[in-house]
């Protein structure tokens, strides 16, 4: 299994906001929290995708500070997720980080990798046409995991095939105090926390009424 995990992505620790040990850190964070608040007013949804209308996707030079963030117009994937985890436990979710691999072309490696390179951000997330991803992961009431990308703003599931944008490989982090069982299930997948896993897509279960049809159908011939 590792050795199909790119070597830059391996030991990849999750993107973590620093925070200096003073106010302004401490109103960087609740500036984000008071939007947050006024948007889940307005919002049906439980993620917070007001984040990703208000700042775009692109390079980031670490570390960053919580009150850096505010100054931003934009991020890497990194720091959309961090910011999201944060927003997102501090309204009573049970969170954990999500890493992933994903599967592009070579145009679009070659063109991220000059816009990083550009802006002096490090290129290691990019490694031949594959990319490190982070997302957030949401453990639901019935201990599923729920896994968000706070860039396209959809659920991820595993994929139908190792086509463009995929998920081919998927990490779930165990969290600081972590309680919870080793073991979370992903649309069906038994998955490890702290381990990269291929991303498989499960075999749909029959319903009742499909496995009567097949009964009847066969039963006609
Ligand atoms: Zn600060």
């Amino acid at each position: 299994m590792s050795d199909r995990i790119p070597q830059p992505f391996r030991e990849k620790s999750i993107s973590v906001i620093s925070s200096h040990d003073a106010n302004c850190c401490n109103t960087a964070r609740a500036w984000f929290e008071s939007i947050d608040a006024a948007y889940c007013r307005k919002s049906d949804s439980r993620y917070p995708e007001w984040v990703q209308k208000e700042f775009s996707w692109k390079p980031s030079n670490w570390p960053i500070y919580w009150c850096e963030a505010t100054q931003m117009d934009g991020f890497d994937c990194g720091v959309f997720a961090a910011i999201v985890r944060h927003l997102l436990t501090t309204k009573g979710h049970c969170v954990i980080p999500v890493q992933l691999i994903e599967n592009f072309n070579e145009q679009n490696v070659i063109n991220w990798e000059s816009q990083w390179r550009q802006a002096k951000a490090n290129t290691n997330w990019i490694c031949d046409s594959k990319s490190y991803h982070e997302a957030v992961g949401v453990i639901s009431d019935e201990d599923e995991l729920n896994v968000w990308d706070p860039i396209d703003q959809g659920e991820i599931t595993p994929p139908n095939s190792e086509g463009y944008g995929q998920v081919t490989h998927i990490r779930p982090i165990e969290p600081k105090h972590w309680t919870g069982p080793q073991n979370i299930i992903w649309e069906g997948q038994s998955l490890n926390l702290n381990k990269w896993q291929e991303a498989t897509q499960q075999p749909v279960k029959e319903s009742t009424d499909q496995q009567k049809q097949i009964v009847d159908v066969h039963s006609r011939r």
